[in-house]
């Protein structure tokens, strides 16, 4: 297929090195990154995509997203698709889909969970809102860049189970750590710890798989001085996304709203920013009881 690909920073700069590497024809356009290897180097974003059977974005936030599809969805070749990668929120995901379906393009939200490890492995899981005529189109290219892809629904239902998700995430995550952080307080060791609750009622992907304490269960980023992993500023971003979309369906989540004011305080105002998400653990184990 003939592939734009737009926004080549850490996520989409391997994604469309995967895809260069599986025999596609990828031009690529950012303001800044370099061209990953294979991928030809478009003057604009326009010129990426005019020809192209599918436009791929990963960018940064939704405003930047709505002002590239202004530039890139006039340039498209009707029958092709628009697929965006980047997590938005979900009023940018169905305001651009609009705009795609009104010109004849079919569009997809698909962000993605795995990070920078998963977009250079080609192992992400693409949670998918749009057609199935749209979907079917860029299955091939998930297959490729990913190792899951689960088609949610219309658009808008990737980045709704996207943020979902990462409420859930961001939620678990400081349970996790100020159990731990209780746990030392009261004179449990941190190995016998996790030896129970990730066998036990408590256990959960943040225990499990990605255990915020050093030398404890798998390895982690807590084993590499919390160097990311998955930064504190992302789980900030999504759980604001996160709290943007309850205001706007009128949902009461008290636990996703606690969640996002931690991680605002500990990037904004304590020493989060730069540092994985599972640094809330030593964060909790230096605090006392407020
Ligand atoms: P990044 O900042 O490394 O990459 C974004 C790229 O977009 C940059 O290279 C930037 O120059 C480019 N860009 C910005 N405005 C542009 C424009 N108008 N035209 C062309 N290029 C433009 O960010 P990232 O880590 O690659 O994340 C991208 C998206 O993926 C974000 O929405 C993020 O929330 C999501 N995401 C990231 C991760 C992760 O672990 N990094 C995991 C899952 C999802």
């Amino acid at each position: 297929m003939k592939i734009g690909f737009i926004g080549l920073g850490n996520m989409g700069g391997p994604m469309a090195a995967n895809l260069a590497k599986a025999g596609h024809e990828v031009a690529g356009f950012d303001l800044f990154a370099p061209m990953p290897e294979g991928v030809a180097k478009a003057a604009s974003a326009a010129e990426a995509v005019a020809g192209a059977d599918v436009a791929i974005t990963m960018l940064p936030n939704g405003a930047i997203l709505r002002s590239v599809a202004d530039e890139i969805v006039p340039a498209m070749a009707a029958g092709a698709v628009f697929c965006d990668c980047s997590t938005v929120d979900v009023a940018s995901a169905r305001a651009v889909a609009e705009q795609a379906d009104a010109t004849g393009l079919g569009a997809l939200d698909a962000p993605v969970s795995g990070g920078i490890g998963g977009a250079s492995a080609g192992t992400l899981t693409f949670m998918v809102g749009g057609s199935d005529a749209a979907y079917a189109k860029v299955l091939p290219l998930f297959e490729i860049m990913g190792q899951k892809s689960v088609h949610c629904g219309a658009s808008g239902a990737g980045q709704a189970a996207k943020i979902c998700n990462n409420m859930i995430l961001g939620v678990t995550m400081i349970a996790t750590c100020e159990a731990f952080a209780l746990a030392d307080k009261l004179g449990l060791d941190r190995g016998k710890m996790f030896d129970v609750v990730s066998t036990s009622s408590g256990y959960s992907w943040s225990m499990n798989a990605y255990c915020p304490a050093p030398g404890v269960g798998p390895n982690s980023p807590a084993d590499n001085g919390y160097k990311p992993g998955f930064a504190s500023e992302l789980m900030l971003k999504d759980l604001r996304l996160s709290q943007q979309a309850a205001q706007d369906a009128d949902a009461d989540t008290p636990m996703g709203k606690l969640a996002t004011a931690l991680y605002g305080n500990f990037v904004e105002d304590e020493d989060g920013k730069g540092r994985d998400f599972s640094a809330m653990l030593p964060r909790f184990a230096k605090r006392h009881r407020v």
